[in-house]
């Protein structure tokens, strides 16, 4: 096979090979229904008590607040749109910040369109949250208050537990999308105050289209899929048994390995970091330094366009992502480069490289090598760096 060198851990990751193994069974030998009354039956409903009971206690809670659902997209959508609907009559403002994934901005833009006003967060030159700004944007009708743990571009790590600090002195709720950040970081949700919590499978080596929501006790919330009585009657729908499964397994591999895998990757990171920085001329690192989750690295160079560059690693089997949207189709570039206060020629030409614990100093050499060489090459056809190079003379 081709040189594959996979640096976009933050769109997906790899299935574990040990998640795929406790899958198995569930669709091949422990098929039924996990609603059905019949012995048989009851090896389903086992397995995703299971799977429950280990995702609870990865994050102090309790298993009856573990609810599952497709994925990260329908948590975010679900924690918004549900508790936007039950605490309309308490108010109608919720507070976010403009660095958050789509399925929340999108989401949001969504309750705009029906009537909910929502303040949009600043972030600091790193992407980091202002907390005074957020005490400043609370009002008497602010019913939620949703914050990413994480951010998947530029990896920045938000202040979360000072976030429930402040939401829980105001009697706010607090949503917190942590995709990005479950499996990569210790979480609790008591000591965060964390009333909801969205995570998806496959972001932590565990399956596509299963994730859950975490629902403190308490909150209310609208059920999101109506039909029968799954999940105590909030989201219906036939359990998807293998993916619970799977999922389960994948957290407990990734908590019991949290502490090496990711010593691992934030060395191998800081590596490459360190050689990008110093070998590359005209370029940055986006995000915070220390204040990020340990597989990112985001970086912006000057006098090119980063989806060249991407096309460019693709023939020499490297896998990484940009920091415009072209993928949907759009020319803009991230809302999340644009809200850290990048100019948009720089953050035309940005690059995000995401790790696993598979990857190797010797990758990254391999990477930074391919780097340098790419760039001279971009670079030497671009016009506005020939101008930049005979001003400087
Ligand atoms: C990937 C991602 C999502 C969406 O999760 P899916 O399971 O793909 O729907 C939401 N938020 C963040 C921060 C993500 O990185």
């Amino acid at each position: 096979m081709k040189k594959l060198i996979y640096l976009d851990n933050a769109a997906t990751t790899k299935t574990a090979p040990e998640v795929v193994e406790a899958m198995l069974p569930y669709f091949t030998e422990y098929y039924g229904n996990p609603s059905s009354v019949y012995e048989f039956a009851g090896k389903s409903k086992q397995a995703v008590d299971a799977a429950r009971k280990t995702i609870a206690d990865s994050l102090g809670a309790k298993p009856e607040e573990i609810y599952f659902t497709a994925g990260g997209s329908e948590s975010d959508n679900w924690a918004l749109k549900a508790t936007a609907e039950a605490y309309a009559s308490k108010g109608k403002h919720i507070i976010t910040s403009k660095i958050e994934h789509h399925a929340i901005l999108h989401t949001c833009e969504y309750l705009e369109k029906r009537g909910f006003e929502i303040t949009y967060l600043d972030v600091d030159e790193n992407g980091v949250v202002k907390l005074d700004e957020l005490e400043k944007a609370i009002r008497p009708d602010t019913i939620l208050i949703s914050v990413m743990f994480a951010n998947n571009e530029i990896g920045t790590i938000q202040p979360i537990e000072e976030i429930g600090a402040i939401a829980k002195e105001h009697g706010i709720l607090f949503h917190t999308d942590a995709v990005q950040a479950f499996g990569q970081l210790p979480i609790n949700v008591d000591v965060c105050h964390i009333d909801m919590l969205s995570a998806s499978g496959h972001k932590l080596n565990g399956p596509k289209g299963i994730g859950f929501l975490y629902i403190r006790k308490g909150v209310k919330i609208r059920s999101f899929v109506h039909g029968g009585a799954q999940e105590r009657k909030r989201r219906a729908g036939t359990e998807n048994v293998p993916g619970i499964v799977g999922l389960g397994k994948a957290v407990e591999r990734a908590m019991s390995s949290m502490e090496e895998r990711t010593a691992k990757e934030r060395e191998t990171r800081d590596y490459l970091i360190e050689r990008v920085l110093t070998e590359i001329p005209y370029c940055r690192l986006n995000g915070d330094r220390t204040r990020r989750l340990p597989n990112n690295a985001n970086f912006s160079f000057q006098f090119l366009e980063g989806e060249s560059l991407l096309i460019m690693l693709d023939m020499k089997g490297i896998c990484g992502s940009s920091g415009s949207a072209c993928t949907s189709g759009s020319l803009d570039p991230s809302h999340v480069l644009m809200a850290i206060g990048l100019p948009h020629e720089i953050a035309h030409g940005s690059l995000r490289l995401t790790l696993n614990e598979e990857i190797t100093k010797e990758d990254m050499d391999y990477v930074v090598e391919s780097l340098k060489e790419i760039i001279d090459k971009l670079r030497s056809m671009s016009p506005l760096y020939e101008d930049f190079i005979k001003k400087q003379k």
